[in-house]
């Protein structure tokens, strides 16, 4: 079915080329011009479909247009519920708070205060790390290698990558970047050295604020922290009265297996960011969690015309309700994670010869190729070919990046990893070609 918006022979992309600034990303890797999504399908405007294993880089974690979310979302509209609420007080609103507190947090015991920021990532971390440094009274923050914590100025002085931070212009300051779990090799444990540094009041390390990071790094390049590492982080800040500021906006909301990414490690951070897949259905939402003794804001301290998206807190509402009332979920994503993690050691042991090696946790999975980084992109042409859509992280994108929808089914999951498979083996047999035809070359 061809697109009603798409005037006929016009299904390019090239009015985006003409008129859309360079900054464009996405669209680069996937020039393709989508319409319609269902699940873990997407279909473009010439009516092919697509798997999509990218979900929306983890705002999608229920998939596109999930049924459990249209018909309130329609309702709501049909009734003429309030859309725009700044930070006023609607009913959609507190449903969803009510909803929050009986699903998430009373069942974890825990004890946060919520506070609603504007509706990116970015925006969320802005305050987590403006209100850490208010209730310490201290500026300097700890950030990690690899980290991705948004690109407004002061979310991007901890974020790692060149690329985002080049862009800005001038110094990002007030950050100290430390290595993250594994960033040494294995037989290091990274917090040596941030021990080291906090012991010692010569070191040179003006004591910060806070920490701030991803239990598993996703734009970094899928690397999860052990859960020891974490573990130790949590004690050592403790002691230290130094504030654990952990960003689960991309890890979060079931991406790791349970709600919360750094459930498995059993800490409690004191701020929490939540963002991407919170709103169920892909409209802007984000959300801060705050100890209720940090809770130092005066009024509209830190404010933001979209704080208070309705349609997202209906949405997000009916997924805790559909989703997060019991451990079905959790049990399923399990399930899933156990097949793709299978198949991902699978295909590495396949093509021992490009050594990839398989990082992950939850349905949050990485296949690494850290000798051939051009590798992941020409796999990703590939499968885009054979109409799945999956995307590439880490610095130098050396990282082909699983980030299926929970809600896949197993089906779904099979198909995807076998074109993945497929793709790879297109790709080595380019490369065997190439390798043969330099080497017949060099011969004569
Ligand atoms: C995506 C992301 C952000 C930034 O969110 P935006 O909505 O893009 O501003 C921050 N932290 C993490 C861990 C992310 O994955």
């Amino acid at each position: 079915m061809k697109s009603q918006f798409a005037p006929t022979n016009d299904t390019g992309i090239a009015i985006f080329e003409r008129l859309e600034s360079e900054v464009r990303g996405y669209i680069r890797s996937f020039p393709i011009l989508f319409d319609r999504g269902i699940g873990t399908t997407v279909i473009d405007a010439d009516g092919r479909e697509y798997l999509d294993f990218f979900a929306g880089a983890g705002a999608l974690n229920y998939g596109h247009n999930n049924p459990a979310f249209k018909k309130p979302l329609l309702d709501y509209i049909q009734r003429d519920g309030i859309i725009h609420g700044l930070d006023l007080a609607t009913s959609a609103k507190k449903a969803f708070i009510g909803a929050f507190e009986k699903y998430i947090l009373k069942p974890r015991g825990l004890n946060y205060k919520l506070q609603f920021t504007g509706p990116t990532g970015t925006n969320a971390v802005e305050a987590a790390v403006k209100l850490a440094r208010q209730a310490t009274k201290r500026s300097n923050i700890v950030a990690f290698t690899n980290a991705f914590h948004g690109v407004s100025a002061g979310a991007l002085a901890a974020t790692g990558n060149k690329k985002y931070r080049s862009a800005v212009g001038y110094g990002l300051a007030h950050v100290t970047t430390l290595p993250y779990d594994g960033y040494l090799g294995p037989s290091v444990d990274t917090l040596d050295y941030f021990e080291e540094l906090l012991n010692d009041p010569s070191s040179g390390l003006d004591k910060p604020a806070a920490v701030i990071l991803e239990a598993v790094q996703g734009e970094g390049g899928i690397r999860p922290a052990s859960l020891r590492w974490l573990q130790r982080l949590r004690d050592l800040t403790e002691r230290h009265e130094v504030l654990m500021i952990l960003d689960d906006i991309q890890a979060g909301v079931g991406r790791t297996g349970k709600f919360f990414s750094f459930e498995a490690a059993q800490i409690v951070p004191d701020i929490v960011t939540l963002s991407k897949s919170l709103s169920a259905i892909g409209t802007p939402m984000s959300l801060v969690l705050l100890r209720p003794e940090l809770d130092v804001w005066s009024p509209g301290a830190h404010s933001g015309t979209f704080r208070g998206n309705n349609l997202a807190f209906v949405a997000a509402r009916a997924a805790l309700e559909t989703y997060w009332a019991d451990s079905k979920f959790e049990d399923e994503i399990a399930r899933k994670s156990g097949i793709l993690a299978d198949e991902l050691k699978s295909i590495a042991y396949d093509y021992p010869n490009i050594g990839f090696s398989v990082r992950g946790r939850g349905l949050m999975y990485g296949l690494v190729s850290q000798e051939y980084d051009s590798l992941p992109i020409q796999i990703q042409g590939e499968a885009l070919r054979r109409g799945l859509v999956i995307e590439t992280c880490g610095g130098r994108n050396e990282v082909l990046k699983f980030l299926v929808a929970l809600t896949i089914t197993e089906a779904d999951l099979r198909r995807g990893l076998s074109i993945v498979r497929e793709s790879i083996g297109a790709v080595q047999a380019s490369m065997d070609r190439s390798s043969a035809e330099s080497k017949s070359a060099t011969k004569v």
